[in-house]
């Protein structure tokens, strides 16, 4: 009996998708929407464009967006090696041209036997087994139709993030741990401002130079000030409702009192661990639309934070994608229809290689060849967290880093050595896994 498949979106996990399944001898049916209705980023009628940067970030092994790609690797990846193929000079970076990069793959999806491209907006699921890889962008009609299955609370149409620092980059002398009021068990980290110390940051806050929006995001950024979504106001944009807007609100010192003096602070931020093993912590309510280096010289003014070290910036803006850990089951398909899978930045995943990735993950799924990661791994602990909701939290984008991977037992205290051992470890344990995985072009070359 012959295999069949949908996929609707033809973008960086739609087309790893495709190709992953068109090579296991699928017959795909590959939607795309566009030329004929365009996203409000995209550009061209090409397959796979990359909407904004032309990087896919760094090949190195001692960061996380290399490692993910060296375990891409091991599992075949088929737009990596493409990537490598149309490659920039960028350093230790996988640039690419980016034209190039999406004639190639719309070439390789329009030349493959097995794959029928179809120009076409889906605005309700076909019958069948089905990927939905509509991205975030994905269009209005589709979305109707998603919310009408799901209800309207699992879909986030925004995104919000506060920055994610390193565990080991925070002054233990300076924060301290406690639960608000000591009611329940002291959670949070917390870092106490003086009153010049908050003025301070507050002060930085208003001067910090902050990311223009895309002119799309414009409709929901409105107005002389942004008119934002309640739960997404930036730390930057609370601080223009008046000085003391945070020491009153997310920053508020109530039951916090410094353990050492017993007196309350002026004001209070408190930290959220990101994992079990709290290697990574959050920092509450510092959603914001500042410039990835003002945020690495503003949060450095929050005591204790001083050599901080951050494993992801905050970020701000249109982002449609799905309450994951709620609707979908382990393999990715929706609890509602099992023949529905999701894969791309709709799932919850954020940026080109982690969409890559999860539609290399999804078509493994289908294809019966993974039914599980090692939990070492860059792309086991993405696909977990896809599945787990965060007590009291609400479900946000998850990235390559590493503050997502578990412990590395008698870690050393230098902090690239560290890294290269969680790379190696991750390696060592997926490659033994996946031993009889696909051998495509290394991924870390010679000249990288
Ligand atoms: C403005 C913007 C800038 C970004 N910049 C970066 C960046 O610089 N670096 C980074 O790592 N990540 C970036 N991202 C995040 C993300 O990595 C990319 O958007 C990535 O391309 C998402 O991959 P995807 O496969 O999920 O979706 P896409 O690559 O967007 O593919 C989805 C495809 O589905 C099509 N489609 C949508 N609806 C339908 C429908 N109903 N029927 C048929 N086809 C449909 C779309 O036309 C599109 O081709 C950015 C996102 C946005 C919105």
């Amino acid at each position: 009996m012959k295999r069949k498949i949908s996929i609707i979106g033809a973008g960086l996990s739609g087309c790893e998708a495709a190709l992953q399944l068109a090579a296991r001898g699928y017959q795909v049916k590959l939607y795309e929407m566009r030329p004929l209705k365009q996203t409000e980023a995209h550009q061209s009628g090409l397959l796979a464009e990359l909407v904004c940067s032309n990087s896919l970030k760094s090949t190195r092994l001692d960061t996380a967006s290399g490692l993910l790609k060296a375990e891409l690797h091991i599992l075949g990846c088929m737009l990596l090696p493409i990537a490598h193929d149309c490659s920039v000079p960028a350093g230790h970076a996988l640039a690419v041209d980016r034209s190039l990069f999406a004639s190639r793959i719309t070439q390789e999806i329009e030349a493959n036997p097995q794959i029928q491209l179809f120009r076409q907006e889906i605005t309700k699921l076909p019958e069948g087994k089905v990927i939905v890889a509509t991205g975030p962008l994905s269009s209005s009609g589709l979305m109707h139709h998603l919310v009408s299955l799901l209800g309207e609370d699992q879909l986030f149409f925004f995104d919000a993030i506060a920055p994610i620092i390193d565990a080991d980059s925070i002054d233990l002398d300076k924060v301290y741990a406690k639960a608000r009021y000591d009611k329940g068990e002291p959670d949070y980290l917390n870092c106490a401002f003086e009153k010049d110390e908050y003025y301070r940051f507050v002060d930085a806050l208003l001067e910090g130079e902050i990311h223009e929006a895309h002119e799309f995001e414009d409709a929901f950024f409105s107005g002389e000030s942004f008119n934002f979504y309640e739960n997404c106001i930036p730390i930057e944009e609370l601080a223009r409702r008046g000085k003391d807007t945070l020491r009153h609100g997310v920053m508020r010192p109530m039951g916090l009192e410094v353990p050492s003096t017993g007196q309350k602070a002026y004001a209070v931020l408190q930290l959220r661990a990101e994992n079990k093993d709290r290697t990574a912590y959050n920092l509450v309510g510092c959603q914001t639309m500042l410039r990835y280096p003002e945020q690495k010289r503003i949060f450095k003014l929050i005591p204790g934070l001083a050599d901080a070290d951050f494993l992801r910036y905050g970020s701000i803006h249109r982002n449609t994608y799905l309450n994951s850990p709620l609707i979908l089951s382990e393999n990715l398909s929706l609890k509602a229809r099992a023949d529905v899978f999701v894969a791309g930045q709709l799932s919850g995943v954020e940026g080109y290689v982690e969409c890559i990735a999860t539609g290399l993950l999804v078509a493994g799924i289908i294809a019966g060849e993974i039914d599980s990661l090692p939990e070492e791994t860059i792309l086991g602990q993405l696909w977990r967290r896809l599945l787990v909701l965060q007590p009291k939290q609400s479900f946000s984008p998850v990235n390559a880093n590493f503050g997502i991977l578990p412990v590395l037992e008698n870690a050393p205290r230098d902090k690239r050595l560290k890294r290269q051992m969680l790379c190696a470890r991750s390696i060592q344990v997926l490659s033994s896994a996946f031993s009889k995985a696909l051998a495509a072009e290394p991924i870390v070359r010679e000249s990288d």
